[in-house]
């Protein structure tokens, strides 16, 4: 048995996901499944009051759980550390870490739980990207993005509730970071048939599955609806665990997070994550059919708009000039990552042309 193992991949999943109304109520009963005796909770200023404080009463109620609450106010590598060094000194060892928040909060959770070798639970308080299931934690250092591995959560706990009540900017932001996955899932193909890359079908199917479905509903998107968000959340879920499952982020990150990546390199406009990736998908999705004639670009802007995401350059604060600027730097991302950009090397012009016919930029 052992020599046939070999040839499979072990991977870690989630045991506890949970996305629905009062999901939150199921943490007492986490607490007893993992037999936790001493946790750590994690959370932002905010989202202390969102949620935050709740997950600590319930916590509070279970006698005999130890807890330690840590306000996240900056979501750092030091940050991580410093909570690490706080709790160096205090009894025994950390069974798990409840990370309460926002991205900004989970990606510390992630860290120290993966040092302090405890488990992660993760209770997303809004659904900007897939980072709420993913054991990658993104980080600014020095002005510039860096993505390192930490851990996955064990279990995930998306409160309908309190996900609905979230900055719908930050859901908006969401549905874009999905929708990449189908242009991020043709870059893959692409290095696959180019440079023999490995590929796997289920996990591309993961990873583009949910964002066809929504795609399907376009005429009808509204995130208000718990059905949609559902859907949504479900989606970055899935996203995140296509990461864990695969390795890297190679299903769901290609061209038009390189794009991204080159906004937040250069520090042009002001978008968020998943407004950017949004507007590089478009333009990546044009540049598939424009050479490879496969993709549907105008369905994609369209969804966008009819949610109201951003689907101009303008709209994230980014001149035409900036943005064929950023296109042009992320040419030189992450270069062994295969995807349209180094197979076609497009040039200032061909971007140009995509940006006037998309009406990402005039
Ligand atoms: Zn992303």
């Amino acid at each position: 048995m052992a020599m046939i193992l070999k040839h499979f991949k072990q991977i870690l999943l989630p045991v506890d996901v949970r996305i629905h109304k009062g999901a939150t109520k199921y943490i007492p009963k986490l607490v007893r499944r993992y037999d936790l005796r001493n946790v750590i909770i994690l959370t932002g200023p905010k989202t202390y009051r969102i949620a935050g404080k709740r997950v600590e009463e319930l916590i509070k109620e279970n006698n005999g759980c130890n807890y330690r609450l840590f306000i996240v106010k900056t979501a750092s590598r030091v940050t991580a550390r410093k909570i690490e060094q706080e709790i160096r000194g205090d009894f025994g060892e950390y069974d798990a870490v409840l990370g309460v928040g926002g991205g900004k909060v989970l990606d510390v959770a992630k860290v120290v739980a993966s040092h302090s070798n405890a488990l992660l639970i993760s209770i997303p308080t809004n659904a900007a990207h897939d980072g709420i299931a993913s054991p990658l934690a993104s980080f600014k250092e020095k002005g510039l993005p860096i993505s390192i591995k930490a851990s996955s959560p064990v279990a995930i706990i998306a409160d309908v509730e309190i996900l609905r009540k979230s900055p719908v900017r930050l859901l908006r932001s969401g549905y874009g970071d999905l929708i990449s996955n189908l242009v991020e899932v043709k870059d893959w193909m692409l290095g696959v048939e180019k440079i023999d890359e490995d590929y796997d079908e289920i996990v591309a199917s993961i990873s583009t599955m949910p964002a066809m479905l929504l795609l399907k509903s376009a005429d009808e998107l509204d995130f208000r609806d718990s059905k949609y968000l559902k859907l949504l959340v479900r989606g970055l879920i899935l996203g995140g665990l296509a990461i864990n499952m695969y390795g890297t982020s190679r299903p769901v990150s290609g061209s038009a997070h390189k794009f991204s990546h080159a906004l937040d390199y250069l520090g042009y406009g002001r978008g968020t994550h998943g407004e950017q990736v949004g507007i590089g998908t478009i333009i990546m999705e044009y540049m598939h059919q424009h050479y490879y004639g496969e993709g549907d670009w105008e369905l994609l802007k369209y969804s966008l708009e009819k949610i109201l995401a951003p689907t101009t350059a303008r709209e994230i604060g980014i001149t035409k000039k900036q943005a064929l600027e950023a296109l042009m730097y992320a040419k030189n991302i992450r270069k062994s990552r295969y995807t349209i950009l180094e197979d076609q090397n497009p040039s200032k012009r061909d971007f140009e042309i995509c940006l006037e016919k998309t009406g990402v930029a005039r």
